[in-house]
């Protein structure tokens, strides 16, 4: 384990917590010493969810670690069912609780509860939030329909097919709108949602999910295990495509209409995204060739990459994923474009991959976004982590046609339009419009973008700049006038120069473009 400032996923402890959160009936006891109960920050300021997550912590102190902490849980465990009554209770420990080895699940157990209590063993020290958050998904269905007695999916008997939405959780990146991005583009090819889980399912509807004629794994991280669980159980086939983007969500659909019996030719064309037409019109100027980088979770790392490669014309240059369980599908696809890809929940090595890759935008979580704001670089966010303007007011899914609508706003508006790149030209010079002058929305008081050295000041004993030199370097665009600075610098002095004129530079340039 690391300590770290950031961090890509929380502990598994906190992918459970989304799970309760997203459902109704089900409640969270947590053996977990004082402070944690941090986690429902997440819930409350970041998705700005109006009530508490469902979860009872122990919160144990350190004074209590010479006394009986298992009593502390076998308490909170009976309160927490007085007071709320849960369907059913998930119980688990967190990160340090784990190592006092109370087992909470043997715990509430003797408790003999009159409802389903359900053990998660999540070893916070090997595995993460997202790996928790399935694990808690798939203990839950199995443990709902398994008492249920459920059988397959009924007869059709006329009816319209229909199908499970699984995976969307709370804390997610657009889950919300995703759903019903999909619910209403199913509906459109006669194809009804059975059952959303987990987010406002209950362990009843749990317990219905058999019923269906397929599953829809919206988020492989979250639902592939218990996609996987119900196709053994009930013969359920699941959707292996994730519809996020034009041609996904085109393949997506002939993938439902065959898993739903439908005739794939019959499907009514009805492509109704703008985002086709957008990026080959007057946006093409500035999107064709743009160089991206783009990490995030799996689902969304790929989704992204794709479009950025098939449908915006931009060139994806690196490509990565933290999701370490899906690191074998990333692999693939950076290989395919001929690279290798970056797996790590490390994010200063993906901050030293942007470095070097210099590239001309940066689709990412939040950490890349603050990242790519060091950096000058522009940045949209594709995937989670998230923060508190992930969860917008307005509809901005980013799957099916309006997601791909939102995605073309979302990533063209950090750039730099092809007029607007027009003006700062022909104003290069001017104080307020010159790229040294800092961010616009910093006001007067910002501070120019950072560059290695000041102008014209030796550093280290490397050549000086003189001012036309120095004049020139500053016309290069920023995301290269590093590199460039340096590479003209180390020209110099490999030659014993002192000074560096325009010829310099122009000698260093033709040198390192050969
Ligand atoms: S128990 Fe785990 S999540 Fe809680 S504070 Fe300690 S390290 Fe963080």
């Amino acid at each position: 384990m690391q300590l770290t400032v950031w961090t890509y996923e929380g502990p598994p402890h906190v992918g459970a917590m989304r799970i309760a959160t997203a459902m109704k009936g089900v409640h969270y006891v947590l053996h977990a010493p004082q402070g944690d109960t941090y986690a429902d920050l997440l819930f409350t300021m970041i998705e700005r969810l109006p009530d508490r997550p469902p979860v009872t912590y122990t919160t144990f102190q350190a004074r209590d670690l010479g006394s009986d902490t298992a009593d502390l849980f076998r308490v909170a465990a009976r309160e927490a069912y007085e007071r709320f009554r849960p369907e059913v209770m998930i119980v688990g420990a967190s990160c340090t609780a784990e190592l006092l080895q109370d087992d909470p699940g043997g715990l509430a157990k003797a408790l003999d509860l009159p409802i389903p209590v359900v053990p998660l063993e999540l070893p916070s020290y090997q595995k993460k939030e997202n790996w928790g958050a399935s694990e808690t998904f798939y203990r839950l269905t199995r443990a709902t329909c398994e008492r249920s007695g459920a059988s397959g999916p009924p007869p059709r008997d006329g009816r319209r097919p229909r199908c499970n939405l699984l995976g969307p959780t709370a804390l997610g990146f657009r889950h919300r709108d995703d759903v019903r991005e999909i619910t209403t583009l199913l509906a459109g090819i006669g194809v009804d949602v059975h059952v959303v889980a987990p987010l406002g399912a209950t362990p009843s509807d749990l317990a219905r999910l058999g019923e269906a004629n397929f599953n829809v794994v919206l988020y492989p991280e979250i639902a592939a295990t218990t996609a996987r669980w119900l196709e053994r159980t009930f013969g359920q086939k699941s959707t292996t495509t994730v519809p996020i983007g034009i041609g996904a969500t085109r393949r997506f659909l002939a993938e439902v209409a065959e898993l739903a019996g439908l005739d794939p030719a019959a499907l009514p064309d009805q492509t109704a995204s703008r985002l086709p037409w957008y990026a080959r019109s007057v946006d093409s100027t500035y999107l064709t060739g743009k160089r991206a980088f783009v990490f995030g979770d799996a689902t969304h790392a790929l989704a992204a990459a794709d479009i950025a490669d098939h449908e915006l014309g931009f060139e994806v240059v690196g490509l990565g994923t933290y999701s370490r369980e899906f690191a074998r599908e990333v692999r693939a696809a950076a290989q395919a474009r001929g690279f290798e890809a970056l797996i790590t929940d490390d994010y200063l090595e993906v901050e030293a991959r942007i470095a070097e890759l210099q590239p001309e935008i940066v689709l990412g979580s939040q950490m890349e976004r603050h990242i790519a704001k060091r950096f000058g670089l522009p940045c949209a966010v594709i995937s989670g982590p998230t923060h508190v303007e992930d969860y917008p007011a307005r509809y901005a899914p980013q799957m099916g046609w309006e997601g791909a609508n939102v995605i073309f706003d979302t990533w063209v508006h950090p750039l730099t339009m092809g007029l607007e790149e027009h003006l700062l030209a022909m104003f290069r010079e001017d104080r307020e419009f010159s790229d040294e002058a800092g961010p616009s929305h910093l006001g007067a008081h910002a501070a120019a973008h950072p560059t290695p050295a000041a102008s014209g000041e030796p550093v280290d004993g490397s050549p000086l700049w003189a001012d036309e030199a120095e004049h020139e370097l500053r016309k290069i665009p920023f995301f290269v006038r590093g590199k460039a600075r340096r590479n003209t610098e180390s020209f110099a002095a490999a030659r014993g120069m002192t000074t560096i004129t325009v010829e310099t530079l122009y000698d260093a340039k033709a040198h390192y473009g050969r």
